[in-house]
């Protein structure tokens, strides 16, 4: 069973949804994506928030169970507990033992999984709309009858490491993002791991676990929501038969602490034998549509994409195409986040490019594009892309569903998935200057080199000593 622990591209996936749409022919107005898209929500007595997207082009359900605590909210010195809980949850139950959901599920033809992010951990099952009581059975059992067994503990944990070795350890690059993004945030949690540092997922327990659960595993902490070819009212009466006695729990506030400003930049070096290319990381944090000036978000994904979105972007034409510094050169910008959001820009140097070279290239173009003015052909290429880009990735009924659980979880709601093509179209140049100049500040950046090992030095011989190599001439420069 695939267990992911986040979801890279929820941005790409809000804007193909919508792209879906905007190019299926209807014209660009609210009420078109309204109609296209009807969402009814209401509240069961217990809290628990509900989400009816009905769609009866197929004969589909998804059923989505967000719970609102995921990595961010993990308790100092236990990173990586939310998606403990996770995998603990596909642990069985007296009724359903271990491995039951999932057989039942794909004996139906369904699909099941789960997700943790640092935000929220998602639950959801795509079936037939016949097999919905059966989920939501299914569901409602293992959320009411959760027990923490010792042996289904410590198995998970087995489980839980050696994923993180597979994501993490064996993959350099991982376990460089995952410092600099330590690095990055200087005291909100969004500096630990999601997967959760192996130090802390050492000590985990079943107390820890049911700790875990009792607190955020709460009606007034979660959201169903369903999509697909049922009715708001199906959906109230099943939810209240099905969900109406979990108890409500305690109202959690997300006050996770806050990031204070950064007063100088940071910059780290990592060197690993298995690295084939180098790679160079440039971010920022930033606001997101949740936290933050919150006016900056939209402007910000505007400017991501002028920037680097795509090969027509103007850092890719200028480092890429025009100086062949880069062989790849992206910008990525998530709104969706109830803490700070990351402005990154990723890129690749040329075969004998430095990144040293490449890094000072990259200052040079910023620094002339932050000036302005913005190209007013590519700002509205951007605007076009991001609205409209990559309509061969839709993802159908669920891709749909996670982004109205993506924008829920956020505590946004349906207006925000409505309005969000128009406010792109409207975000203008000045806007889009003056966020991304608030953001791409020298002293607020955290730039990262992902390298080779260096070389041993070649052992002493009695040959003519042969000139060193230009790589071993570059001393690291790990601060
Ligand atoms: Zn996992």
């Amino acid at each position: 069973m695939l267990k992911r622990y986040f979801i890279p591209v929820i941005v790409v996936l809000l804007a193909l949804a919508v792209a879906v749409y905007f190019l299926a022919g209807h014209s660009s107005t609210i009420r078109d994506v309204r109609a296209a898209v009807p969402v009814e929500h209401f509240r069961l007595s217990n809290g628990l928030n509900v989400v009816v997207m009905p769609n009866d082009r197929i004969p589909l359900v998804t059923h989505m169970l967000i719970v609102k605590a995921g990595a961010a909210d993990d308790p100092y010195g236990k990173s990586g507990l939310a998606h403990y809980l996770e995998h603990l949850m596909f642990s069985g139950t007296k009724n359903f033992p271990e491995g039951m959901y999932e057989r039942a599920i794909g004996r139906v033809g369904g699909a099941q999984n789960a997700y943790t992010t640092r935000d929220y951990t998602l639950y959801f099952s795509t079936v037939a709309k016949e097999h919905l009581p059966a989920v939501m059975t299914m569901e409602a059992d293992r959320l009411m009858n959760r027990e923490f067994e010792p042996a289904a503990v410590a198995r998970e944990l087995k489980v839980i490491t050696e994923e993180r070795n597979m994501r993490v350890d064996n993959n350099p690059a991982s376990q460089w993002m995952e410092q600099l993004d330590a690095l990055t945030f200087l005291n909100h949690p969004y500096g630990q791991p999601t997967i959760g540092w192996a130090e802390d997922m050492a000590s985990f327990t079943a107390a820890d676990a049911q700790d875990f659960f009792t607190r955020h595993y709460r009606a007034s902490n979660m959201i169903l929501l369903v999509a697909g070819d049922v009715t708001a009212r199906d959906v109230r009466r099943m939810a209240q038969r099905y969900y109406g006695a979990l108890s409500a729990g305690d109202t959690l506030a997300r006050d996770w602490p806050k990031e204070p400003p950064a007063r100088m930049a940071r910059r780290g070096e990592m060197r690993d034998a298995r690295v084939n290319e180098p790679r160079l990381l440039r971010q920022y944090v930033a606001p997101s549509a949740v936290a933050g000036t919150t006016a900056q978000a939209m402007p910000l994904a505007v400017f991501a994409q002028y920037l680097g979105g795509g090969d027509a972007s103007v850092l890719y034409t200028a480092l890429v195409r025009e100086q062949k510094l880069a062989t790849s050169v992206r910008v990525t910008y998530d709104a969706l986040s109830i803490g700070p959001a990351l402005l990154r820009i990723h890129a690749n140097p040329a075969t004998g490019v430095s990144l040293e070279q490449l890094e000072a290239a990259l200052d040079r173009e910023l620094s002339r594009i932050l000036a302005g003015p913005l190209d007013t052909h590519a700002m509205a290429r951007a605007k076009t892309m991001l609205v409209a880009e990559a309509t061969f990735a839709q993802d159908g009924l669920q891709g749909l569903a996670s982004v109205m659980a993506e924008i829920y979880a956020n505590g946004l709601d349906e207006q925000y998935f409505y309005e969000w093509a128009r406010l792109a179209n409207a975000v203008t140049e000045d806007a889009a200057l003056s966020a991304a100049r608030a953001v791409m500040v020298p002293k607020a950046s955290v730039t990262g080199y992902l390298l080779p090992e260096q070389k041993p030095a070649a052992a002493p011989t009695t040959a003519p000593a042969a000139p060193a190599p230009a790589t071993m001439t570059e001393a690291p420069n790990a601060l």
